[in-house]
């Protein structure tokens, strides 16, 4: 039976847009939900220059904001970073932390992840943390210590209280951008996985509570099919979510 907990759709922008065209791209996102209510909560995550005006475009009672990082510092001279306390203030509610991309190119580890998640949730921002493995992890069938390990190393050290304002994503890294989506019996394993080790962490209550999503090459023609699937509550959309139709198509996925 299908649980209550949450279920979202939300786009990750990552270096995509510039500031006009982000603002006009989340101004025909919020038409398009205003005009047809989502049936499932609608994350749209910009670039730091666009949140304070993308805030100004979205009606948040039923397109929320989110960046797509933050710093693992509170404040001061970190010439270039952007603080939790400065994304807040722009008037979003979520921060996407631990995206593989950040992990590999911007060598974001562990340690310093578990920084950004206290300064997100310090600043009454929620998070969207990403956890995945590459391909030779999964061909070594490594790939369920993998994800545990990335969430034993930033977010299980959090109270049951915290734990309420996190939303998890699984992102295999050889589905990210590359068209190549894990099936939704793939991405339904892991995510009863990763439920079950939030369920031995948390107790099996918060575990029913906790809204996973699936992300890597998710799009119109697969959405249907994956959230289909008992554990999968959601997607976090990349390409897909920088065409309103495509992305609105995924929302629709949920009626
Ligand atoms: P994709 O990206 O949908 O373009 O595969 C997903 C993500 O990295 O969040």
């Amino acid at each position: 039976k299908r649980k209550m907990r949450k279920k979202i759709v939300a786009g990750n922008w990552k270096m995509n847009e510039n500031l006009q065209e982000g603002i006009a791209l989340a101004k025909e996102i919020n038409e398009a939900c205003a005009a047809d209510k989502p049936n499932c909560g609608v994350i749209v995550c910009t670039p730091f220059i666009h949140l304070a005006k993308v805030a100004e475009v979205l009606d948040q009672n039923f397109v929320a904001l989110g960046a797509e990082n933050c710093a693992d510092k509170e404040k001061g001279a970190y010439t270039g970073e952007v603080s939790a306390a400065m994304v807040k203030s722009t008037g979003a509610q979520y921060v996407i932390l631990g995206h593989s991309e950040r992990r590999q190119y911007y060598h974001e580890t562990a340690e310093i992840l578990k920084e950004k998640v206290q300064l997100a949730l310090a600043n009454g921002l929620k998070v969207i943390f990403c956890c995945g493995e590459t391909l030779e992890e999964r061909e070594a069938n490594k790939q369920n210590e993998v994800v545990k390990a990335e969430l034993d190393g930033s977010v299980f050290n959090l109270s049951a209280e915290e734990w309420k304002n996190i939303v998890l994503a699984y992102e295999p890294i050889w589905a990210i951008g590359t068209g190549k989506t894990a099936t939704s019996d793939q991405a339904e394993e892991m995510l009863a996985y990763i439920r079950s080790i939030v369920a031995e962490k948390y107790g099996k209550e918060a575990a029913e509570d906790t809204t996973i999503l699936y992300g890597g090459s998710c799009k119109p023609g697969n959405a249907k099919e994956l959230f289909a699937k008992p554990d999968i509550d959601g997607g976090l959309i990349g390409g897909a979510s920088l065409k309103c139709a495509d992305f609105k198509a995924i929302i629709d996925a949920w009626k």
